[in-house]
């Protein structure tokens, strides 16, 4: 499930990359991501606490995460 004013997307493959995982939980200031047993997981209830930094989705190869702007239909991606 999505936030009100935003959503989180990762690829499969983002998903499954334990270091990526890791590297994610570091950079969100705001805790939207958690590292359990080698994957990255969104938490829900901090989507909408977002403050649009883009340092995962820099942290991310590209393609790999796309923060998604429910309010205007615009995303940060790369
Ligand atoms: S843009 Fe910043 S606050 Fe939003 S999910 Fe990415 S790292 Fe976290």
């Amino acid at each position: 499930m999505a936030g009100l004013f935003i959503d989180v997307e990762l690829t499969d493959e983002a998903r499954s990359d334990a270091e990526l995982a890791k590297k994610l939980e570091e950079v969100c200031p705001v805790n939207i991501f958690s590292a359990k047993n080698g994957y990255a997981e969104v938490v829900e209830e901090n989507l909408d606490e977002c403050v649009l930094c883009e340092l995962c989705v820099n942290a991310a190869p590209a393609k790999a995460v796309r923060v998604v702007k429910l309010y205007d239909g615009t995303a940060l991606s790369r």
